[in-house]
């Protein structure tokens, strides 16, 4: 299949062809200098990366019911917030049904990895693995060990199983438990996440410290906390959506101004279904209503290349001839491809790599 239009990937967007066989990029170029001879089926579109969901809690999709009145504190904070009392009630197996449906939602939306909070120990991070078994979704998890002391054989066992720890927040985590979370982590190679100035500003010399490799919200951060956080070179991941439902949002024109690495995630998966596109959508417009605009290359990086710079791969974020990304194609104009895919992308436009005229089968 030749796919000729635009390419929007690492380099930026550029008119081009890309030539995919089986999901894998066969060439790249100038449109009209395809090899193919004018043999091979040929669509208009877009082709990026596969885009990466920056923020997730997949088991709280366990409720797809209208969440309940209350403060954020009330719905989701440990240890008897309303989400800890669902997750507690729920036997195990509807909880990996919960997260395998989540994960269903993103392969149709051609989402390669998702950072998940993952709480609940090691059988937690266990349960995720088992519901990502055959799931073209790759979990990234982030565990939380059980509150109280820390017990180290179990935080070992925990990282052996889990890519690393994300705890609720630097308040409800002492620094010398911090620090000894995020020791293990560096020691085992893994990542150091928390949650961050969401509901009330916190000082950067708190969340900081030790310094996270990934930071989630920062909704109530000031630009000198954002300045402070490009200087320790921590990862930020933004949830609009669920930020809005509080009242809030996260000061995304500033941290573009400031190029701080920015992730788009869809946060609890009883307050939203990780529909990545139009939390995409929604961060544009949002923006645009509080009088404070981002750009749309902003956010389609954050989606698309941002993600896999952040996990180590930027090579999956590039579209090249043999590369290991397998590209997500759109059936979209291609003129302004940023603007294409943060306003219009979604599961009705994507193009399955093997089959270029068939929707996948429902799932
Ligand atoms: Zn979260």
């Amino acid at each position: 299949m030749i796919v000729e239009g635009a390419i929007l990937d690492r380099s930026g967007p550029r008119a081009g062809y890309v030539r995919i066989r089986a999901g894998r990029v066969l060439e790249v170029g100038s449109i009209g200098c395809d090899s193919s001879g004018g043999r091979e089926r040929r669509i208009r579109g877009i082709v990026t990366p596969s885009p990466v969901n920056g923020h997730t809690h997949l088991a709280d999709f366990l409720s797809v019911r209208e969440p309940p009145a209350g403060t954020l504190a009330e719905l989701v904070r440990p240890p008897d917030g309303y989400k800890f009392r669902l997750l507690q009630s729920a036997p195990p197996a509807a909880k990996r049904d919960a997260m395998r449906a989540a994960l269903r939602w993103m392969e149709r939306q051609g989402i390669a990895a998702t950072l998940d909070f993952r709480e609940e120990g090691i059988d937690g991070a266990r349960l995720l693995r088992a519901a990502a078994r055959g799931s073209s979704v790759r979990p990234v998890i982030l565990g939380r060990p059980p509150a109280g002391e820390i017990d180290r054989p179990a935080l070992e066992a925990l990282l052996a199983v889990a890519d690393g720890i994300g705890i609720s927040s630097a308040r409800e985590e002492g620094p010398d438990r911090r620090r000894t979370l995020a020791r293990a982590c560096r020691r085992a190679g893994k990542l150091w996440a928390l949650h961050a100035s969401e509901s009330v500003r916190e000082s950067p010399d708190d969340y900081l410290d030790p310094r996270p490799d990934l930071i989630v919200h920062l909704t109530r951060a000031t630009v000198d906390d954002l300045r402070q956080v490009r200087a320790a070179r921590s990862t930020v991941a933004v949830c609009p959506r669920s930020n809005a439902l509080f009242g809030r949002r996260p000061p995304l024109a500033e941290m573009e101004r400031l190029g701080l690495p920015v992730l788009l995630g869809t946060d609890n998966g009883m307050l939203r279904p990780p529909t990545l596109f139009r939390e995409a959508e929604f961060a544009y417009v949002s923006s645009r209503l509080a009088h404070r605009p981002v750009s749309a290359g902003f956010i389609a990086r954050s989606l698309l290349v941002t993600p896999w710079e952040f996990l180590g791969q930027p090579d999956r974020a590039a579209i090249t001839a043999d590369g290991p990304a397998s590209p997500l194609i759109l059936r979209l104009p291609p003129e302004d491809p940023e603007y294409q895919i943060v306003t219009r992308a979604g599961e009705q436009v994507i193009v399955p790599p093997g089959s270029p005229d068939r929707r996948r089968p429902g799932r």
